[in-house]
Formats: structure tokens, C-alpha cells, sequence
């Protein structure tokens, strides 16, 4: 069968609906009261962006009817494999007898459906978390696998490292505790690191753009994984003798093994992707040389890796080590030789990294100072009881005021006592030193956790420019794209895949010549709902720890996972706030029908069109606005029609069926 398009002339719509009647009769959609707002289920969904779902008429209004994707991500997300392709058409369908709506059985199970996840909506890659553990649950670990993949290409790294944002907004926290989302991906991606056959997404035919990446952290690499998947060829750039930025050179080991970050950066190496380490970028190669070589788009990904100053006397004796230039020591295999006793300064992640380190590495006594108190402190909880079951002390409320040293080595670390006062702009207590409150602290090491800033001069300054629109990532230079932490400042994994991601989106589009900005801000707003009533409590399945004594002798990992039976529970845990397929479909069509407890959306009227009939909206439709043909007929019909229906012609108003 030839490829079809449903195409609405937005000039000849009236906006009198028939075409929704029809469709909604045909299909025996039926209103009903528990509708969500704004959610009127039936498979032609009109909008207007001045005035909402089902507007009366305007030149403004289109019709947003299924894709019918190449390679739906609907269908790979469903649980229940409702949703198929059908091989000779090409129409995705939603079987309704299958479809159940993502657990939705009255009065034992669901919460009322809402339309966003909120751990898909604060997920920043925004992954179908109800999908993959829907998939998960049934035991379809590739599939689960697969789908994380399609938003993240590091679901083991994140895994064991993402500060899940999933977790702390899940619905099943208000009835006992989140679901352990962050452990799940790590089952389903380390069953792929171990299996024979390793999942590597699809690539496309190889197009003729080059793309330069520069470093090889998460933002870089997964920049990398999208280009590589739409057929760029994409090389990689790096400083460090290895790949994987603070992934590989600031994590410790015994929280992100190192055989866990090479897997999944293999599979971007196997996709093609070409990694050169050992490049400083800016000295060793520039911009203007790599355009001379044809390189059509540049993506800086540089991260922010130089340590600030604390700025107080004595910071520069020995003994004195900047937090991410100790743990990159200590992950190149060239730890610094630490005294007895360790101070470290700060209280966020880092610090209790260089703090656990420094007990690895031997030191006998390990102090964290922090200026704030307990509540305050940025780290994890976890982290924090992990360090203090490793015996590191901390202490809180104070701050250095000088670092003493003899013979050019620092001896002791001389503190002021501190207090809490109003919240500052961040909404924590703003500390605020006590006079004469000052004493010491000895010290054979300190090791200084203040923070850490980008080195830009790898771009010179009439070649770049690192401010970048927040939307798109683009630079001055309409070539030039950056992201992760070297524009936002030092954040998290996950927030630098998602940069990753959208400069990938912003350099296929700027390659295809399309607009950059269109429709690329979606409304992660959602609605909780949490039916308590309809759950029993189950606590959330416990991840299992090495023994303290015996993990704070080494650098080999200190979370165990889960089993495939605690995985498959924990699974089971998870409420299906709303349906995995409408989470996934990037057009938002596919809606939730309350009647019927089910997904339903436009198959193009596929019984009607085997039988040689028109769908229904196109039949009824009194002002002919809706034509349903071939493909390049109906484009060339379009074009006959004039530049405006041109200039509205989206892709969302043309059906492609093959
Ligand atoms: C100790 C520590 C622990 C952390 N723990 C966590 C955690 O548990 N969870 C979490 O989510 N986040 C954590 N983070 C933060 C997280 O690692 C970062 O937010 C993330 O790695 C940023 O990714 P990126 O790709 O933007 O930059 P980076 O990972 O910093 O990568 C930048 C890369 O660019 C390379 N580069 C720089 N300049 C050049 C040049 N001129 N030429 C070529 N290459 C260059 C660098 O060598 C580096 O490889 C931690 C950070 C640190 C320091």
C-alpha cells in the first residue's frame, strides 16, 4: 500500500465539528464527566493556541491526529503489547481488548489516570518511567532496557548515581515509600551490560554532516548517542587520557565502577561514534581548523572542572588538595600519599566522596567540616550514613578561617564556630561566624570542597561565545551549541544527559535547516492523584550494602542491586499514575478513555480504508477541508492551494500511513 496522508485545509474549516461527531461515533467514544480537563476523548483532537481544545472556528486551529511513527515509541512502551503495526499499512493501532489502560482495574488498582507521570515530568530526560517499569514488571527486561535507552543512554551509570528527582516525586511515597526507580534501571541495564548481545539502538543511513564534540562527559557522549543514531558522523574530543568526565574522573569506584561506565560508552563507539582522548581542545585543535575540514557543527561540553579558591591564608601549603584534582588523582590510579589525619572542607557530594577516598586510601582519622548544620547539608542521606558507617566523622557550624603550616606543609586548620541566621537566596540558613569563637584543628591533609567553574579558553574569543540560548543551546555562532555543566555550573548526571540531548535536536535541525525552536518546550505540568485508599502498604525492596569494615578497605562497589525477584516486586510497587503509551508519544495524541479504562487514538478509520472507504472525517467533513490520499498527491493538493496552507502545513497535519 502506498504511503496516505490525512491532511485539514486550515482555510476551509469552519470549526463546526462534524467531523468530531463523526469520529466519535464511529468509534463509540462516548463523553462522560470524568474527563480531565482540557482531555475531550476522541481521535480528531482540534486545538486552537489562542483558545484551547475545541475551539469554534479560526485560521489558528489545526487537527493533531497519530503519526503513525516509522518506529512508534507508544508501542514500545505499552506493558501489555496493546499496540501494534500493522506490516502492510503501516496504521499503529491500540487494541482495546488488550489495552488496559496501564493497570487500571476499578477499585483494585491506579491511581486515577493523569496525564503526566511526575517522575517522568522531574526526570530532566523525562524517561517512561511507568513504562519501562510496567515492561519490567511483566518481565520484558530488553524491552524496559530499550525504552530508558530512547531518552538516556546511561541507565547503569544513572543507576547507581542519578539523585533521582524520580523518586522524590513519586505518587507511592504519600501511601509508604517511592518506588526505588533509580534501582530498577539499574537491574534492567546491568542484565544488558552482561548479555551476550548488548542492546545498541538503530542508526540511520549515514548522512553527510560532521559533528565535533568537545569532552566526553555525559553531556558530550550522549550529544554523541543522538547524533550517531540520526546517521552524523560525530567525533569526540577529549583532554583526559579517558573518557566519561566527572563520570570517570571525579565518581569514585566504589559508587560507579569503572567497567559500568566503559559498557555504556561502548555502545556509543559501537554506533559508530569516533573518540579521541588526549585532545586539549582550543590548544591542539581549534574551531576554524575543524570547519576547514568540514565539520558543520561543534558541541562544547567541557564541563566545570577548575577548583575554586577558598581564599584564605596558607592555601597554598603542600598537603593542601583541591576536592575534584584528588579524586581525579585517585581515579587515574595516582592517589597523593595522605598523613593520619584528614580534614576535608564542604558538605556536599564531592566532599563525602574525597572524605571516603581518603579512608580507602588509608587515613586513620577523616573529619568533614561543614559551616552549616545537619539539615543544611547538600549531600545525599545516603551518602551521609555510608560515610559515617565508614567512620568518618563530621562536624557542623564551623568554618576555616587559616590554614597553618611548617616547613611549607600544612599542620592544622584554624576554624571559627558558626551560627545559623535567616534563610539566604538558596532557602537555607545563611550561617554567620561567631567572634572569638576561633580554634584548631590538626591536619596532615586538607582536602577543599568550594566549588568549581568552567575553563572556556578552549573557544577563543572571536571564535565563541559561551552564553547559549536556554531553548536550543545554540551559541552566538549559529554553529556552535554548548551544555551540561559548562554553562549551567556544577550540577548532576542526569541534568547534563538531558543537555546532551537537546543540542543533539538543535544540530539535526540546524544541519536540516528546519527551525530551531519550534515546538521544542513541552508542558511537564501534571496532576497528582493518589487513590490511598485502593493500596496496601508494601515498603519499597532494600538495596543490600557491602559489610563497612570490609568496603572501606577498597574501591570496589558498595551497593549490591537487586535480584530479579526483589526487581520484579519492587516493579509491581509502581501505581501507574498514568498510561505508558500517552507518556511516550512525543505528538500527545493518544488520550485516556475513563469510559472505557483505556488508551484509544486514530487508527485512520483502518477497517473503513481496507475496504476502500474514506475515514470517517474526511467523508463527512462539509466544507472538504479534510482530503485523504496519497502522499504526494495531497502535498501537491497542498501546494495547489497556496503558500498559507503551506506555511501551516506542520508535521503534525499531515498523516504519513505506508
Ligand atoms: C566528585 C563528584 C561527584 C559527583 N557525584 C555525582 C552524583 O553522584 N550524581 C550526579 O548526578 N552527579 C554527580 N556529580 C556531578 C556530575 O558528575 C556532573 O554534573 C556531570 O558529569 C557533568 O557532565 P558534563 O558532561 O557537563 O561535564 P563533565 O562530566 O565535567 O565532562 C567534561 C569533559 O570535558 C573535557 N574537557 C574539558 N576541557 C576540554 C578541552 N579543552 N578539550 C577537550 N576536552 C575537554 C573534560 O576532560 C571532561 O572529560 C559529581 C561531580 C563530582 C565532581
Amino acid at each position: 500500500m502506498k504511503q496516505l496522508s490525512l491532511m485539514i485545509d486550515l482555510n476551509r474549516c469552519i470549526g463546526c465539528s462534524t467531523c468530531i461527531v463523526a469520529c466519535r461515533n464511529y468509534h463509540e467514544i462516548i463523553d462522560h464527566a470524568l474527563a480531565m480537563p482540557n482531555e475531550i476523548p476522541y481521535y480528531i483532537r482540534v486545538e486552537s493556541r489562542e483558545r484551547g481544545v475545541f475551539p469554534n472556528v479560526g485560521v489558528d486551529t489545526w487537527v493533531m491526529p497519530c503519526q503513525h511513527c516509522p518506529d512508534p515509541k507508544c508501542l514500545l512502551s505499552c506493558p501489555e503489547r496493546a499496540i501494534s503495526k500493522d506490516a502492510e499499512t503501516g496504521i499503529v493501532r491500540i487494541d482495546r481488548e488488550t489495552c488496559n489502560g496501564c493497570k487500571t482495574i476499578p477499585e483494585t488498582m491506579a491511581a486515577e489516570k493523569i496525564k503526566i507521570n511526575p517522575c517522568t515530568a522531574h526526570c530532566p530526560a523525562h524517561i517512561n518511567i511507568e513504562g519501562y517499569i510496567g515492561l519490567a514488571a511483566n518481565g520484558k527486561y530488553k524491552e524496559a532496557l530499550a525504552l530508558i535507552k530512547a531518552e538516556n543512554p546511561f541507565p547503569s551509570i544513572c543507576g547507581r548515581v542519578c539523585f533521582h528527582p524520580c523518586e522524590t516525586h513519586c505518587n507511592r511515597g504519600e501511601i509508604d515509600e517511592p518506588v526505588s526507580i533509580r534501582a530498577l534501571h539499574r537491574f534492567l541495564a546491568d542484565l544488558d551490560l552482561k548479555a551476550e548481545t548488548r542492546y545498541v539502538p538503530p542508526v540511520k543511513d549515514r548522512k553527510d554532516g560532521k559533528v565535533a564534540i568537545v569532552g566526553s562527559g555525559p553531556a558530550g557522549l550522549t550529544c554523541a548517542y543522538y547524533l550517531a543514531q540520526e546517521g552524523y558522523q560525530v567525533a569526540i574530543f577529549e583532554k583526559a587520557p579517558v573518557p566519561g568526565g566527572m563520570l570517570t574522573l571525579g565518581i569514585p569506584a566504589y559508587r560507579l565502577p569503572r567497567d559500568v561506565i566503559e559498557g555504556e560508552i561502548q555502545v556509543i563507539r559501537d554506533m559508530g561514534v569516533e573518540m579521541k582522548t588526549g585532545v586539549d581542545f582550543g590548544r591542539d585543535v581549534t574551531v576554524a581548523e575543524l570547519r576547514g575540514e568540514g565539520y558543520g557543527a561543534f558541541f562544547f561540553g567541557v564541563g566545570s572542572q577548575v577548583c575554586k579558591k577558598i581564599g584564605i591564608d596558607g592555601e597554598d601549603l603542600t598537603g593542601i588538595h583541591p576536592a575534584y584534582d584528588f579524586l581525579m588523582k585517585v581515579n587515574i590510579q595516582t592517589p597523593p600519599s595522605l598523613g593520619k589525619r584528614v580534614v576535608v572542607i564542604g558538605g556536599g557530594n564531592a566532599a563525602f566522596d574525597a572524605a571516603r577516598s581518603a579512608r580507602r586510601l588509608g587515613a586513620e582519622e577523616v573529619i568533614i567540616a561543614y559551616r552549616r548544620g545537619m539539615e543544611e547539608m547538600p549531600a545525599s542521606q545516603a551518602e551521609i550514613q555510608e560515610a559515617e558507617a565508614e567512620g568518618v566523622q563530621i562536624k557542623t557550624l564551623i568554618y576555616p578561617v587559616r590554614f597553618i603550616g611548617t616547613e611549607n606543609r600544612v599542620r592544622s586548620v584554624e576554624f571559627i564556630k558558626m551560627r545559623l541566621t535567616e534563610p539566604d537566596e538558596s532557602g537555607r540558613k545563611k550561617p554567620e561566624p561567631i567572634p572569638g569563637t576561633e580554634f584548631t584543628l590538626d591536619a596532615d591533609d586538607v582536602i577543599v570542597t568550594i566549588g568549581q567553574q568552567t575553563d572556556w579558553s578552549c573557544l577563543t574569543s572571536d571564535e565563541g561565545f559561551f552564553q547559549v540560548d536556554p531553548v536550543t543551546l545554540q551559541g552566538r555562532d549559529p554553529d556552535i551549541f554548548a551544555g551540561g555543566d559548562a554553562v549551567t555550573g556544577p550540577r548532576t548526571v542526569v541534568e547534563a544527559i538531558a543537555a546532551g540531548k537537546e543540542a543533539a535536536i538543535s544540530i539535526d535541525r540546524h544541519f536540516r535547516g528546519v527551525d530551531l525552536h519550534e515546538n521544542r518546550v513541552k508542558d511537564w505540568t501534571y496532576t497528582a492523584k493518589v487513590q490511598k485508599e485502593k493500596f496496601d502498604p508494601a515498603g519499597r525492596a532494600p538495596m543490600s550494602l557491602r559489610d563497612p569494615g570490609e568496603r572501606e578497605k577498597d574501591f570496589n562497589e558498595v551497593c549490591l542491586g537487586l535480584t530479579e525477584e526483589t526487581a520484579r516486586q519492587e516493579a509491581a510497587r509502581c501505581q501507574s499514575c498514568g498510561c505508558a503509551c500517552i507518556q511516550s508519544c512525543p505528538y500527545g495524541v493518544i488520550q485516556y478513555s475513563f469510559q472505557k479504562k483505556s488508551s484509544h487514538k486514530c487508527d485512520l478509520c483502518f477497517e473503513r480504508i481496507h475496504v476502500g472507504e474514506m475515514p470517517v472525517c474526511a467523508e463527512v467533513c462539509l466544507t472538504d477541508a479534510i482530503t485523504f490520499g496519497e502522499h504526494e498527491l495531497v502535498r501537491q493538493q497542498a501546494e495547489d492551494r497556496g503558500k498559507k496552507i503551506l506555511k501551516n502545513l506542520s508535521r503534525e497535519s499531515i498523516l504519513y500511513v505506508k
